[in-house]
């Protein structure tokens, strides 16, 4: 038996007609012989609508009961969705999210699955009907309704396939092993595309993308899909088809990654518009620090996104992070107290928005970061912040500028462009998920899902799989680089002609002027140094330049990394007890790196292990 969790989205059931359809589509599933759940979200514009309501009453409105409204939404979707498909001749039943035992922690307004109880589901299953659930929505504890975040149907549809997927069922109770689980995500664009083509509208479709792009793309804007229900589909192992609720044409397929997914150098693009931008100035330069700055935000449920953290001297430091747009309020309030403890102050701007690009290939490929920042550099786009990870790069631009650098950005990697892997051939009709093409990495032993059952009772914690070290690398660390277009361009221009790899780069603005680190070979050190000075002595002689061969790279390793806010906290807090300082950070969603003093490389090592778990 196959089970397919179809999740349709909200303007796939914006009016009777769409949901009309969708029943349709769900009916047909049905026929062809699949067990099938079906999610939905709020119609249209309905839950825009009732936030907008809320703010009619109050400008703060608590977060308990903006959920309770909010759930609401999905609740009217529900029950039109089980009338449709009834006056359809089918059966069906709905549910809210607490009926079917969909359990979060208590963060109103963004909470976490804890775990999903089966029972219900599986029974209404095996009575025949097609199970409606509504998305987005949970229950806590103490019997709160709570909402996971913004576009968190997506993270209820995988979870749901997630659980069914692998939880075996009540002892006793018979429940069928299902020989297929997927998850159909039905929205108003027919997959995942380069960007967002509403945006540029010369994006492409992919055919294939892995959890770990589509990971990162959504985690840096991508609003197709909500990050968090990739980390489902990772952890998990459910394969995930994003398509249109309009056409039956074959969407994106979101799957394990697949070897010639490393050629490709980048696969995507964002926009992230609403950020906000927070230096604080003059920290001490002391362990510890990082430390405080980022747990406080982890207290209250704060995601830091981009953290470039300067290079002391003189015994002080600069921290520079982003937030969302819409948390800067609530960051500020929290960090005002600490900074006026630590001595330092705070510059924010809230005009900024970020560009990233995404691919597997960065892995692999040198000189991916050049060609961003040259073709940023062409527009005259002044970069405010950069960093690297793993498979992205993003940079801090003003708000304004967004639309144009993303555009330059898509344009100078040719996305496009038809891309490898594209027209491969599709998953062979509706509803197979088994046979996902693509060269897919073989399913994951039993072993593997042995412990992914076991996982279930705590479905949405962190999974930290590795930590590393590396002192292969050097760093470079240019100060007071004037704040123009084209500097940084400029920099890595010269260092790549010389053959040189960079990998890491932070790049922070503090007081005018910007500080850019970037790490290299040890071999090539000397050689950067000094073609960087060269570089740099052309743009501004006043500028600086030096050379630390004596620092370590650490890398944690998981999923979901950037967003549970934890994970940070952890590592930081694990570091600052051991007195190790912190120099440089990057995260992502599946890695965050720091770089400590070499001398202190193994111990951090081994402190991180413990930290978490892993020894
Ligand atoms: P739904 O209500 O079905 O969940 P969303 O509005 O959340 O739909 O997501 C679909 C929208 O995501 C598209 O209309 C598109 O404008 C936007 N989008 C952003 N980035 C991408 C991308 N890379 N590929 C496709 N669509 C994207
Ligand atoms: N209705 C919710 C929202 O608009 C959840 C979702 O659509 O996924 O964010
Ligand atoms: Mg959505």
């Amino acid at each position: 038996m196959r089970l397919v969790v179809q999740k349709f989205g909200g303007s796939s059931v914006a009016n009777a007609q769409r949901i009309m359809a969708a029943a349709r589509r769900a009916i047909r599933a049905k026929q062809e012989g699949n067990q099938v759940i079906v999610v939905v979200s709020a119609r249209g514009d309905t839950t825009d609508e009732l936030i907008e309501l809320a703010k009619e009453i109050t400008e703060q409105p608590p977060a308990r009961e903006m959920d309770m409204l909010l759930s609401t939404g999905e609740q009217i979707s529900i029950a039109l969705m089980a009338m449709a498909i009834q006056a359809l001749g089918e059966r069906a039943i709905s549910f809210t999210g607490a009926q079917v035992g969909i359990v979060t922690d208590s963060t109103h307004t963004k909470a976490r699955i804890k775990s999903i109880s089966t029972a219900r589901m599986r029974q209404a299953l095996a009575e025949g009907q097609i199970v409606i659930v509504a998305g987005f929505q949970g229950i806590d504890e103490n019997w709160n309704i709570t909402t996971l975040g913004r576009g968190g149907s997506d993270t209820t549809a995988v979870a749901l396939a997630a659980v069914m997927k692998h939880d075996a069922g009540e002892p006793g109770v018979s429940t069928p092993g299902y020989s297929d689980v997927g998850c159909e995500i039905y929205t108003d664009v027919d997959g995942v595309y380069t960007t967002d083509p509403r945006i540029v509208p010369e994006a492409r479709k992919m055919d294939f993308i892995s959890y770990d792009e589509m990971l990162e793309l959504a985690s840096v804007g991508a609003g197709v899909m909500h990050s968090r229900s990739i980390e489902f589909g990772k952890k998990f192992d459910v394969p995930i088809h994003v398509r249109s609720s309009f056409s039956d044409a074959e969407g994106t397929w979101i799957v394990p990654e697949a070897e010639w997914m490393r050629d490709v150098v980048v696969c995507g693009a964002a926009l992230g518009r609403d950020e906000a931008r927070i230096s604080l100035n003059g920290v001490p330069d002391q362990p510890g620090v990082s430390h405080r700055v980022f747990a406080a935000m982890a207290d209250h449920h704060i995601v830091v996104d981009m953290i470039a953290q300067n290079v002391g001297e003189g015994g002080k430091a600069a921290i520079g992070f982003t937030v969302l747009g819409n948390e800067l309020p609530e960051a500020l309030r929290v960090l005002r107290p600490l900074a006026a403890e630590l001595g330092a102050s705070i510059e924010f701007d809230e005009q900024v928005s970020k560009v990233s690009i995404v691919g597997t290939g960065m892995r692999t490929h040198s000189g991916v970061a050049e060609r961003m920042f040259a073709a940023l550099a062409a527009e005259n786009v002044n970069m405010k912040m950069i960093t690297t990870a793993d498979i992205k790069i993003s940079v801090l631009v003003s708000r304004k500028e967004g639309v144009k650098a993303l555009r330059a950005v898509h344009q100078a990697f040719g996305l496009g462009q038809p891309r490898p892997g594209a027209g491969q051939p599709g998953g062979k009709g509706n509803h197979q998920f088994q046979r996902r093409p693509v060269g897919a990495v073989s399913p994951k032993t039993n072993r593997d899902l042995a412990a992914l059952t076991q996982q279930l009772a705590s479905m949405e914690d962190i999974v930290v799989s590795d930590v590393l070290l590396d002192t292969d690398q050097g760093r470079i660390t240019i100060f007071g680089l004037p704040d123009k277009p084209g500097c940084c361009s400029r920099v890595f221009q010269a260092v790549a002609s010389a053959g040189i790899i960079v990998d890491m780069i932070v790049q922070n603005l503090s007081l005018g002027r910007t500080e850019l680190s970037f790490s290299v070979p040890q071999a090539d050190l000397d050689r950067a140094l000094k073609v960087t000075r060269e570089v740099v002595a052309v743009l501004d002689p006043t500028t600086r330049v030096a050379a630390d061969a004596d620092i370590a790279r650490l890398f944690v390793h998981g999923v979901g990394m950037r967003t549970h806010t934890g994970v940070a906290r952890r590592m930081f807090g694990a570091l600052a007890e051991r007195g190790i300082n912190i120099s440089m950070i990057n995260t992502s969603e599946v890695r965050i790196s720091v770089v400590v003093d070499r001398a202190r490389g193994e111990e951090a090592l081994v402190c991180l292990k413990e930290a978490f778990n892993l020894v």
